[in-house]
């Protein structure tokens, strides 16, 4: 038996490893040689039919023309003898496997389009480099739909790392247990585990757990968090079922409905009316209790397999929350009018995630207005919400002043704001020693966004923390020093 030390709520789980393969085993380009064409063929063959799945179904189900298009083009490309010939056909002359055989294809297509006149035809080969990565991707199991559905009870999930998404969609309820090798307290897959009560051990040794293996997590007693008098606290939550468990512990209300996890659970994106039904379940439940939505944040790591997105070199700077659905408008709508609608049962408020400039707010203004001005037209009721932002990004902090002006109230996103402060991957082991919310930066950058808003709008203005420095112990003074007074955190840290 192996005996390691985790976090989550004090006891001892037992449970049986079932580890997720890492990169490094997968197959391809660590293999073997001799390589058997013939397998590496039909590996190729299985990579495409599941790159394919998701696109069909993202096809069948979308009613957004670009997305529609876009899953369009994406199968034909699947489905190009350049590519699907190009990959067979390396595999036989040159006995390699199928990785080789996609980087020789991708070399060879990179040459053809960059020859081409046309900047816009010769601009798909981005989508062409997508699709090699998708298919790339499938072919390493750690980046394949993990097999999590057929899960043993009593499972304890052992993996180099969990992406969200594959987080989202593993059964817990077989689940008693995670070992990550990479991550931290503020990982996705971490801040899920905890809102479900399951015990995780992070940035854990597991090159000796096998499969099958009996290991032991052992959680040490926490005294929880303790708030100085006249602290509001609110809660953290990714679905109807946590709001009413976060209000039987006693919270103010929700400082953070975490709504990407409702498209994760999911083979699609929920429609409007789908949409608007958890709101307003929500809703109903706080009652006069503030519920802060925030709009999706997808991008960076928290991916859909069912939504393809450009690849990016550089994903936690690229297309993720507000840039996002910004640049999606249709999605976005989804969302907006769905909240606008469910507004008229309670004390909806909007929140924007990863915002960093104040032209983000004002587009998405716009946006709630145009809505607005649809849902009047239609006869549909509906109430203009609160809107704040969460501050994440240094551009957040300098203009604290300026942003309080365009909205109602801000939500310190710490978990994101100290890795782009301090420049530390908040999933990286190797930079955890860095990666702190008590950094005199940290704590002097949430002091000028405290006085920018106090300036702009009095010091009724609201902000909370949401990020997980609102429920550790040695955080919790050092933001109240800064002047915060609300904090929102997953229920499991008020139970322990
Ligand atoms: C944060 O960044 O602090 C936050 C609450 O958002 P998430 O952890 O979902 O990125
Ligand atoms: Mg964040």
């Amino acid at each position: 038996m192996i005996r390691l030390q985790g976090i989550g709520l004090p006891g001892i789980v037992r449970g049986k490893a079932h580890v997720l393969q890492s990169r490094s085993d997968a197959a391809g380009e660590n293999r073997q040689q001799p390589l058997n064409p013939e397998e590496e063929k039909q590996r190729f063959e299985e990579a495409l039919k599941g790159v394919r799945a998701p696109m069909r179904s993202g096809l069948e189900a979308s009613t957004d023309k670009t997305l529609r298009e876009l899953y369009a083009a994406h199968l034909e490309m699947t489905e190009d003898p350049a590519l699907v010939e190009g990959v067979l056909e390396k595999i036989d002359e040159r006995h390699c496997s199928a990785e080789d055989a996609l980087d020789a294809v991708k070399e060879e297509l990179q040459e053809m389009f960059s020859s081409i006149d046309d900047p816009l035809i010769r601009s798909r080969f981005d989508d062409v480099r997508d699709i090699i990565k998708q298919i790339h991707d499938y072919l390493h199991p750690l980046h394949r739909p993990l097999p999590l559905s057929n899960l043993a009870e009593g499972t304890i999930l052992v993996a180099d790392e969990i992406l969200p998404s594959e987080a989202m969609r593993i059964d817990f309820s077989k689940v008693v247990g995670i070992v990550c090798a990479r991550g931290n307290v503020t990982s996705h897959v971490c801040i899920i585990a905890r809102s479900k009560g399951i015990p995780a051990v992070i940035g854990a040794d597991i090159t000796p757990i096998c499969d099958g293996d009996i290991l032991e997590i052992e959680c040490s007693a926490n005294h929880g968090p303790e708030y100085p008098e006249g602290a509001v606290v609110y809660a953290n939550v990714s679905n109807a079922q946590e709001v009413q468990h976060a209000l039987d512990l006693g919270v103010a209300g929700i400082g953070l409905f975490r709504t990407e996890f409702l498209l994760m659970q999911r083979e699609f994106v929920p429609d409007e009316q789908n949409q608007y039904n958890v709101y307003v379940q929500a809703a109903r439940l706080c009652g006069n209790k503030p519920l802060i939505i925030r709009t999706l944040d997808l991008g960076g790591d928290k991916v859909l397999p069912y939504m393809p997105l450009p690849s990016e070199e550089n994903p936690a700077l690229g297309l993720r929350g507000i840039r996002l659905t910004l640049s999606q408008p249709d999605l976005f709508k989804i969302q907006l009018r769905a909240l606008l609608r469910a507004s008229t049962e309670g004390d909806i408020r909007i929140m924007l995630p990863m915002v960093s400039s104040l032209d983000e707010v004002r587009q998405t203004k716009e946006m709630l207005q145009c809505c607005a001005t649809d849902l009047a037209a239609e006869g549909v009721p509906f109430r203009m919400p609160k809107l704040g932002v969460m501050i994440e990004t240094p551009a957040a902090v300098f203009m604290a002043e300026e942003l309080a002006r365009e909205t109602d109230f801000f939500s310190i996103g710490t978990n994101d704001l100290v890795q782009y402060l301090l420049a530390a991957d908040r999933g990286n082991n190797a930079v955890s020693y860095l990666y702190s919310a008590i950094h005199p930066a940290v704590l002097k950058a949430i002091r000028m966004v405290v006085e920018g808003a106090h300036r702009a709008k009095g010091e009724d203005f609201t902000i909370e923390v949401c990020g997980e420095a609102a429920s550790q112990r040695e955080s919790i003074a050092a933001l109240w020093e800064c002047g915060i007074r609300q904090f929102s955190v997953s229920p499991l840290v008020l139970e322990s």
